[in-house]
């Protein structure tokens, strides 16, 4: 019997048989999530002024010196700045201009004296008015509460480098240099197969037999979360004709993969590895995985495909596995570790030693995160993984996992607080 493949291999080499997509141009308000095609750097300097960083009075320093609560130092209002308007005037000595968090400094000052250490009683509705004079009750040093220009960014610096996803404070470092548009990848276009005779489309009625098609809907939703652009075909039943019809139909909406689910093990009507290797070619590989261990991958008519297992938790988990990583390569998007924890065993589990993924609660004690099993791991109760906060991985080799021992869980949702 073949080796069995190691995940981790088979990863390395799904993704390097995928070349990035190319690039478009979106509006910076639909950038989320998508992948930058190229670096962003500042075309200047953020801020491009001197500014202030409160609200108070713009000084030259040294008319301020010595100044206290007891010996304040008396100076001329000469000018109101607000935020949004670049000053005319030059501050001379013995004056002050009172100045708004964000407003351009003038020249001339050298430092800002907040206006909760002048005699100013400030009214932020605007409505107080600016007396001739203010007196300072505390000295400032040249720079005082002055944002010098280039504070945030200089120009020429690189904001954030090609095949990162963007997150909400990038989109807003990217408006902050005034950029109303973004390179991308293009997102994949992944067109998703269900066949078997068995199912039915979700809101028909269900004759004696049937089942619902669940991977139909989940895969176009694990396509999405992975930044794809989903491609439904309508399920086919399990025949060459009408499987090979499917698959036509799918390759005329020019889709960048192609994923079905079901038909690819060896009952006798497993059509699906017929067909495909009538149009294209297709590898059966043995990996050191459960679920998963038959990993349908090849190529329809040029374009790379996955053949999924049938059972929806198994193609859940194929789909994490090996389908996620090459839509990131597809869309340029750096290859990111999914997040997970380290729980400590509530009870025993067994495995086969192929590197397995179980479906596990977890839940706070002592400091810790303790899992639990679902209850059945069975591939086909897809409710054990709506249940699921994780995924148990009990490494290759291990065919007995004890309570109390410790191993990663990869995370399915957001873990809850206690209370
Ligand atoms: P197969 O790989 O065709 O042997 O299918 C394995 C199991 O998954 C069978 O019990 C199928 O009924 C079930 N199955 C196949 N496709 C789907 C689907 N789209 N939705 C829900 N269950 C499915
Ligand atoms: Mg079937």
């Amino acid at each position: 019997m073949a080796e069995l493949l190691n995940v981790d291999d088979v990863v390395a080499r799904i993704v390097r048989a995928m070349q990035p997509l190319s690039g478009e141009t979106v509006p910076l308000i639909d950038a989320l999530q998508r992948v930058l095609a190229q670096d962003v750097v500042a075309p200047a300097d953020v801020p491009s002024f001197a500014s202030s960083s409160m609200d108070g009075y713009a000084v030259r320093a040294g008319d301020t010196s010595g100044a206290s609560l007891e010996t304040p130092v008396r100076l001329r209002v000469v000018a109101d700045i607000p935020a949004g308007v670049a000053p005319r005037m030059t501050l001379g000595a013995g004056e002050a201009a009172r100045i708004m968090t964000g407003a351009p400094v003038p020249e001339g000052a050298d430092a800002i004296v907040p206006v909760e250490d002048t005699s100013d009683t400030w009214r932020s509705d605007g409505s107080s008015r600016l007396s001739e004079t203010v007196e300072v009750f505390r000295a400032v040093k040249p720079g005082d509460y002055i944002r010098p220009p280039g504070e945030n960014l200089r120009a020429g610096e690189t904001v954030l480098e090609q095949g990162t996803v963007l997150r909400p404070q990038d989109i807003g470092i990217i408006a902050s240099l005034g950029l109303a548009e973004v390179p991308v990848y293009r997102r994949p276009r992944v067109a998703i197969i269900s066949t078997g005779s068995e199912l039915v489309e979700a809101g028909q009625p269900l004759a004696p037999g049937q089942i619902y098609n669940s991977n139909g809907p989940m895969l176009a939703a694990l396509v999405r979360s992975a930044g794809g652009e989903a491609i439904v075909l309508p399920t086919a039943p399990d025949t060459l004709d009408a499987v090979r019809g499917c698959f036509e139909a799918a390759l005329q909406r020019a889709p960048d993969l192609i994923i079905s689910s079901a038909g690819v093990s060896v009952g006798t009507h497993d059509v699906v590895r017929a067909v495909v290797e009538e149009l294209g070619e297709i590898d059966l590989w043995r990996v050191n995985v459960r679920p998963g261990k038959p990993l349908v991958y090849g190529h329809v008519r040029g374009i790379p495909y996955f053949g999924l297992p049938g059972n929806p938790v198994s193609a859940m988990v194929t789909f994490d596995l090996f389908v996620r990583p090459a839509l990131n390569r597809l869309q340029g998007a750096r290859q990111a570790a999914p997040p997970e924890i380290v729980a400590v065993l509530g009870e025993a589990f067994e495995s086969d030693g192929r590197r397995s993924y179980l479906r596990v609660r977890l839940e706070r004690s002592a400091g810790r995160w303790v899992a639990y099993s679902t209850g059945t791991q069975s591939s086909a109760a897809l409710l054990s993984m709506v249940q699921a906060d994780g995924l148990l991985i009990l490494p290759e080799g291990v065919r007995h996992a004890p309570a109390g021992s410790e191993f990663p869980v990869r995370l399915l949702r957001p873990l809850a607080l206690p209370g």
